[in-house]
């Protein structure tokens, strides 16, 4: 899933491409990844596109007077392009195409969502906060708002429950999925199921790391013209996704703790005090 990072350097390449630049049209091609119906996407056409921006992982086009929200979900990517698009090919809602958005000399960005599972959405509003999942965004790891202040109390409200769902709990803070999650957690030596209460040292430790990770992240994606890319590219990941394989870190293997849809990453060295934590799937099915 394109977590901040990724979608950080989508709203740099999309808004140099797009800001001022006049719509002709959104085709929506797959009726259900779009979540509003008044305004009608019909509304985006003659506008001009005054910029984009981000608000968590949702990605924000602002036209005209209105908002076209992008949220890409697990598979979802967008796609410049340069020309006209080519007629439909196939059956509307059954291929990746999800929306096109076309600007009055044909070229603009393809919408796409990989997989059978669509959970990808787009909403027109006329405000932001009318998306219900961007209204309970917690702060943005990237505003000077997110101290360690912030984070501290954030951490300390979570009391007992675990780290690594805190970090990607949107509600609380805004932008940071299983991924960069993963990653924050590896670089700041702490095990996914620890409680979110620690010392303050602690919190201090988690607070630079999600600082470095997201940043570093950022940095590496700096410059790469991240919509001419086929699908979200995440460069550097120490543990995520990374299973089996060597920490780059210690050299310890990289293990995983599988959930019904999802799974994690970490170094037991690094993290759990060399202790491997029970994988909840295999051991249920040793049971
Ligand atoms: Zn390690």
């Amino acid at each position: 899933m394109p977590e901040l990072p990724e979608v950080t350097a989508l709203v740099a390449d999309l808004g140099a491409r797009l800001a001022g630049r006049v719509v002709d049209r959104l085709d929506v091609v797959s009726f259900a990844a779009l979540k509003t119906f008044d305004p009608p996407a019909s509304a985006l056409s003659g506008q001009t596109v005054q910029g984009v921006s981000r608000h968590g992982k949702f990605l924000d086009f602002e036209i005209g007077s209105l908002h076209l929200l992008v949220h890409l979900a697990r598979a979802g990517w967008l796609r410049w392009r340069d020309g006209p698009p080519p007629p439909p090919s196939g059956r509307p809602g059954k291929g990746p195409l999800a929306a096109r958005l076309v600007l009055d000399d044909g070229s603009g960005f393809d919408v796409t969502e990989a997989g059978t599972k669509k959970s990808l959405a787009l909403y027109v509003v006329r405000d932001p906060a009318e998306v219900p999942g961007v209204a309970r965004l917690g702060p943005d790891p990237l505003e000077p708002e997110f101290t360690e202040e912030v984070f501290a109390g954030i951490l300390a409200a979570a009391g007992r429950a675990q780290i690594k769902g805190v970090l990607r709990n949107q509600s609380l803070i805004a932008g940071i999925g299983n991924a960069y999650s993963d990653e924050i957690l590896h670089a700041a030596h702490m095990s996914p199921f620890k409680p979110a209460a620690m010392t303050p040292a602690e919190v201090s430790v988690l607070y630079t790391a999600l600082n470095d990770t997201l940043r570093g992240a950022i940095a590496r994606a700096d410059g790469l013209a991240a919509s001419e890319l086929k699908a979200e590219k995440k460069s550097g990941l120490q543990v995520h996704g990374r299973t089996g394989q060597p920490c780059p870190v210690c050299g310890d293997t990289v293990r995983q703790v599988t959930y019904a849809d999802s799974s994690l990453q970490y170094c037991p060295t690094c993290q759990t005090g060399g202790k491997p934590l029970a994988d909840r799937v295999l051991s249920r099915l040793l049971k």
